[in-house]
């Protein structure tokens, strides 16, 4: 079948999968993206013709031609979520029709072609299926599955490419921070920017991340973990770090996040968190917040903690925040009261060990 919301994925076992034993040892300490399963994903589409040719097969290099017009224009999306080990002995994963969703409102934006979302969730159930036993059986372990999209179409022409590729790869990981829960240190960068408004900074493309890899260096120059962006229009508030949204946490209990205005990307956990904390009737203003209002509450104790959300690393506090002319610290620089119980309550609803409220969990 082809074109239409379901597709027949033609399985092929890679013949010559990692042994039980190497597998076994990989396993032991997986840190983050270094390790590939068995297998891979891939479904091509053509103007026209729409998606055909839905694969699983040996996960392998991917031939290309140099005019592949990614290569060129950078036509290229990705997302990322995790499978976990649930209690009851299956596989789940977290709101993977919410990552089916942003998937397509970022290829809209990058004038790419619209994947059913019941592919989109069938490529994901095949890749666990067939590699389930590379999914860590340890706590804070899962398998990082990463489904992407390029422009395959050889031609140098700037146009939307007319044919695609879509793939998914899957990779075991531990915890993403390597200290496990530490609080991160924070570098504001005020030479680089994310996104403008009219620009790509809710689509989570490639290109947008190539963009902040020089802030990124420049934070870990300065001895910190990851940078902060602020909006490029003002330089005055703060939009979210390089891969997670941010929050803060008031002295009356309530958070802020800034809003979703086109310039942040619209974190899936940053959703949830919006949802948890309404559920138990604290106040979350999605408001925008400068840097000098959080510099200066939380001088004065008005916001008493601060973190980053998103998939990887689920919730971490900010423990130091620096720029250029100095630094300060949230609270005594350690894991907030409030942050590290969001944390607990999401991740009891991820593994299976709390009540599911919203049906998030598949
Ligand atoms: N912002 C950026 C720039 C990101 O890359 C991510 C990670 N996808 C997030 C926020 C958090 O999004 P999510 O909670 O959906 O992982």
């Amino acid at each position: 079948m082809s074109g239409g919301d379901k597709l027949d994925f033609e399985i092929r076992p890679n013949p010559q999968p990692v042994s039980a034993a190497e597998r076994a040892a990989l396993l032991a300490n997986p840190g983050f993206g270094r390790i590939s399963t068995d297998h891979m994903v891939t479904i091509r589409y053509a103007e026209g013709k729409g998606w055909y040719d839905a694969r699983v097969e040996a996960r392998g290099p991917i031939s290309m031609d140099p005019a592949a017009a990614v290569l060129h224009y950078a036509q290229e999306i990705f997302e990322g979520l995790k499978a976990y080990h649930a209690a009851d002995g299956g596989v789940t994963m977290f709101r993977p029709d919410a990552n089916a969703q942003r998937f397509n409102i970022s290829a809209e934006r990058m004038s790419m072609p619209h994947l059913p979302e019941q592919v989109f969730l069938d490529s994901l159930h095949h890749i666990i299926e067939i590699d389930r036993e590379w999914i860590p059986a340890s706590e804070d372990g899962s398998l990082y599955l990463r489904p992407f999209m390029y422009a395959s179409e050889v031609f140098l022409g700037v146009r939307p490419a007319l044919e695609y590729l879509y793939v998914v790869i899957a990779s075991p990981v531990g915890a993403y921070f390597s200290g496990g829960v530490k609080p991160l240190a924070v570098w504001v960068s005020q030479e680089y920017t994310r996104a403008a408004p009219g620009g790509t900074g809710a689509a989570k493309c490639g290109g947008n991340y190539a963009a902040s890899l020089a802030a990124q260096a420049e934070a870990i120059e300065h001895g910190c973990d990851q940078v902060v962006f602020l909006d490029a229009v003002e330089r005055k508030y703060v939009d979210e770090l390089g891969g997670m949204n941010v929050f803060f946490v008031y002295d009356d209990g309530s958070m802020a996040t800034p809003p979703l205005t086109g310039t942040i990307l619209p974190g899936i956990t940053r959703d949830s968190l919006l949802a948890l904390a309404a559920r138990e009737g604290r106040r979350v203003d999605e408001r925008p917040v400068s840097f000098d209002d959080w510099r200066a509450d939380a001088a004065s104790g008005r916001i008493r903690e601060a973190f980053a959300c998103g998939t990887a690393a689920v919730i971490t506090p900010i423990g130091v925040v620096r720029t250029p002319d100095g630094e300060f610290k949230m609270g005594d620089g350690g894991p907030g009261e409030v942050t590290m119980a969001l944390r607990e309550q999401l991740v009891a609803i991820q593994r299976g060990r709390a009540d599911d409220p919203y049906g998030w969990v598949h």
